[in-house]
């Protein structure tokens, strides 16, 4: 996942700025962590958001 997100930081910057347009960036987590109790991979989803919100906000 963080090649995916850091290989091509222009375009995830790109991305990352018209999610934060529609107010559905990682900022916007409320950190109930819904997600993570359904996630069948065991992601920490929250960290994720955390720190793609930290690098591109
Ligand atoms: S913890 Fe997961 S389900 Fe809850 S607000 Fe954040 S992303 Fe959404």
């Amino acid at each position: 996942m963080i090649t995916f997100l850091f290989n091509n930081p222009e375009k995830s910057l790109k991305s990352y700025r018209k999610l934060q347009e529609q107010n559905r960036d990682g900022g916007q987590c409320i950190k109930c962590g819904a997600c993570e109790t359904e996630c069948p991979q065991g992601l920490d989803i929250r960290g994720w958001l955390d720190t793609i919100h930290e690098t591109f906000k």
